[in-house]
């Protein structure tokens, strides 16, 4: 099989999410990576809603560290976000929301209790995930086995704590998954 020349994993959520959430990369930087304009990448960020902003590009809201919501939370803090939240009702925080339920229903199959369930940041499912799924040294694809390009993708999109949930796999493969189990362009139902 051979590499397309135009990335379309923007259009997975799973993979999306990873790349903009988990690896915190910029919609712009996915944008460079996938030969595609910014615009092109912030809309499919809104088709799953990762954000809602109008003008995601000037928007600051999701700068690295803006907010520390994921670490030490503390009551200070937690009031402090309750006060944010009910400030930002509707808008990019119903993400979150939304996520910590999902994180919730992941640390259900916790059982060593490491995974901080509805405090667990993006974060630390980025350390846990680079831990126990780390890129396969020898670049072989997870499905096809031959050497490409990888990238992570979820085979569920329920970002579980899980190693099987999590697979190094190349564009065509990740693609082929996707469209193979009707995960490709949905978004996240609860
Ligand atoms: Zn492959």
């Amino acid at each position: 099989m051979i590499d397309i020349p135009d990335n379309f994993s923007y259009k997975c959520c799973g993979w999306l999410f990873i790349q903009y959430k988990l690896l915190k990369k910029s919609g712009i930087n996915i944008a460079k990576e996938c030969n595609k304009s910014p615009e092109t990448i912030y809309k499919w960020i809104r088709k799953f809603k990762f954000i809602k902003n109008k003008h995601p590009i000037n928007s600051t809201s999701f700068k690295k560290g803006h907010l520390p919501w994921n670490k030490n939370l503390t009551k200070e803090t937690n009031e402090k976000l309750k006060k944010i939240g009910e400030l930002h009702k509707g808008k990019t925080w119903n993400l979150t929301e939304e996520t910590k339920k999902r994180m919730s229903i992941s640390r259900l199959n916790d059982a060593n209790g490491r995974w901080r369930g509805d405090k667990a940041g993006y974060t630390s499912i980025h350390i846990w995930i680079t831990k126990n799924k780390p890129k396969p040294l020898d670049s072989k694809c997870e499905i096809c086995r031959k050497i490409k390009k990888l990238e992570l993708s979820s085979k569920t999109h329920e970002y579980k704590r899980d190693i099987d949930e999590y697979q190094w796999a190349c564009r065509s493969c990740h693609m082929n998954y996707d469209i193979k189990n009707n995960l490709r362009g949905k978004k996240y139902d609860n």
